[in-house]
């Protein structure tokens, strides 16, 4: 049991903002005071301290065999010991970080819970496998529907009915939280060495375009009314120009109602943002597309904020990695998996002085600032913006214009040309910043218990050393940038994991997956696996994860 003594509050979810307050453990939740004999409690003195929910990462690339070729394609990046081992195990990585790295590091940002956010679904023994590896954190993978054979199928069919049963299928095959779809069509198109270039071309030999494809797997999500909702990369990314197809994307679900959460999440906007013909003029439509987002109540948004320095691109849209490859001349690796969609890897460096790279610095940046807390999310698409351990730099960055001008002051001044960034007065409160990183990405994910401090949440608390009362963002940037780096305290499931920025324990979360299977018939996809299973690689038998494999699954039902 712990008793957190006189902490300064901020729990958006609740309606707490800067309320000094104690806060009490008992069984991994948060409980009244009543619950629990304060003579048993381990007392955490957080006065005059920031007690926040543990941030909840609702997309980057932690496991699987994307970040596995990553690590391969750079030797380098092993160098960096991140903590020898002792008591825990040694971990390493600069960006690409091993396993045991990854959740170590998470807790040392106060970060409690981190999503896989794109699963190749014959690959996803792989992902649980080392999502096990991965200590502290809770975690959940999606797995990619958006160039799977049977959804073209279903979808050309307009079997609603089958492709809800599929989907009910997949997820628990997987143990998959939700429905990830990337470049729908286009990955599929890539096979034949092509790509869609806009939400109505064909995709070959199905008949089917991006726009039937999205617009059914929401409608589907939807009826089945699962935790999350589409979770959803845009066509043409990386494209000067694609802004145009990421506003018409999001008006695809106008009209379109969901009373707990958005029924479309557009993930990483900042590399669907390009204005411009090519990357001569390129420039930023984050403008235009926060004024839609902002206009409507069922879309939210994540930044993909790249961070200067190394970082590595890896995204199941595999023709524009090749595209990338083509760009930069970097390595490049390529990845099919049959019937079910692609991959690609590309190690770039993301540098202030280029062009280029300092634009899409501006864009992520203006989407933060730009769009309102309560549907832009904090994130840099792990690793292909950089390392989520630059989240408190960008979270300082969101709450002072002076930061950014000192910062404007190191970049290619293309930024003053081609976007607005200089000229944007808005600087982020506590409040949002603690939105963007807690309260909104538990909602946007339907995890009921994550991203807030009420009676019955799960015990992730992050303690800083930050004082509301006394400390001014704007002004003191140093400040927010350091502290967020170093919890005071990060506590997981009522356990101390960190203590002053550095590990103390090791605890393992669990695995979410969401069974959909009472919600469907699955009888009515049996004939088509079957015939699917024929002539693919794997007997259907094998094909698929049981929970009994995984470390401590955790089943949410979908009724
Ligand atoms: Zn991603």
């Amino acid at each position: 049991m712990l008793w957190i003594k006189n902490g300064i509050v901020i729990d958006p979810k609740n309606g707490i903002d800067g309320e000094k307050m104690d806060i009490f453990v008992k069984d991994g939740k948060i409980v009244e005071e009543s619950e629990v004999n304060k003579n048993e409690c381990q007392v955490i003195d957080a006065n005059n301290k920031l007690v926040l929910a543990g941030g909840v990462d609702m997309h980057a690339h932690i496991a699987g065999s994307k970040i596995n070729t990553g690590r391969t394609m750079r030797p380098e990046e092993m160098r960096i010991v991140r903590q020898t081992a002792g008591k825990l195990r040694a971990s390493m990585g600069r960006v690409l970080l091993t396993s045991p790295a990854i959740g170590y590091e998470y807790a040392k940002i106060g970060y409690t819970t981190a999503v896989e956010a794109a699963s190749p679904p014959i690959g996803s023994p792989h992902t649980h496998e080392e999502l096990d590896a991965i200590p502290v954190v809770d975690k959940a993978a999606l797995p990619v529907f958006g160039n799977w054979h049977p959804v073209f199928k279903f979808t050309a069919e307009k079997d609603r009915e089958k492709l809800k049963a599929f989907i009910a299928w997949a997820l628990e095959r997987t143990k998959g939280f939700g429905v990830k779809v990337v470049n729908p069509g286009g990955v599929e198109a890539w096979m034949y060495g092509g790509n869609v270039r806009s939400l109505d071309d064909e995709v070959p030999n199905f008949g089917v375009t991006p726009r039937e494809i999205i617009t059914e797997l929401v409608k589907a999500n939807e009826e089945l009314n699962l935790p999350h909702s589409v979770h959803l990369h845009c066509n043409n990314l990386g494209v000067p120009g694609n802004y145009q197809t990421t506003i018409e994307t999001m008006k695809l679900v106008s009209g379109m109602k969901n009373d707990d959460r958005q029924v479309l999440h557009v993930t990483h906007v900042q590399f669907n943002a390009y204005a411009g013909s090519s990357w001569r003029d390129v420039a930023s439509g984050a403008e235009e597309i926060a004024k839609v987002v902002n206009s409507m109540d069922n879309v939210t948004i994540d930044m993909g904020q790249p961070i200067f320095g190394h970082a590595t691109a890896m995204t199941g849209d595999a023709p524009f990695q090749f595209t990338l490859h083509k760009l930069t001349g970097a390595r490049w690796s390529n990845k099919d998996s049959e019937i079910e969609g692609g991959a690609g890897i590309v190690p770039i460096v993301y540098l202030p002085k280029n062009p280029v790279h300092a634009l899409q610095w501006a864009i992520g940046l203006e989407l933060g600032l730009l769009v309102d807390s309560d549907k832009v999310v904090l994130s840099t698409d792990y690793p292909n913006g950089g390392p989520y351990t630059e989240y408190p730099y960008i979270m300082a960055m969101l709450m002072s214009k002076r930061m950014r001008e000192k910062e404007l002051e190191r970049v290619s001044p293309y930024v003053q040309k081609a976007t607005s960034l200089a000229a944007i007065d808005v600087e982020k409160t506590l409040y949002e910043v603690v939105q963007m990183t807690r309260s909104l990405p538990a909602r946007v994910l339907g995890l009921e218990n994550k991203g807030h401090l009420g009676v019955g949440a799960d015990a992730d608390i992050a303690i800083y050393n930050i004082n509301p009362a006394e400390v001014d963002p704007s002004a003191q940037y140093d400040v927010i940038n350091a502290e967020f780096r170093r919890p005071v305290y990060t506590i997981k499931g009522g356990e101390v994991v960190v203590r002053d920025g550095a590990i103390v324990a090791e605890t393992w979360g669990r695995t979410y997956w969401v069974d959909a299977r009472k919600k469907v018939d699955m009888q009515a996809i049996d004939e088509d696996l079957n015939s699917f299973f024929e002539y693919y690689s794997v007997e259907r038998r094998n094909y698929g994860v049981d929970d009994y494999w995984m470390r401590s699954p955790e089943r949410l039902e979908v009724n």
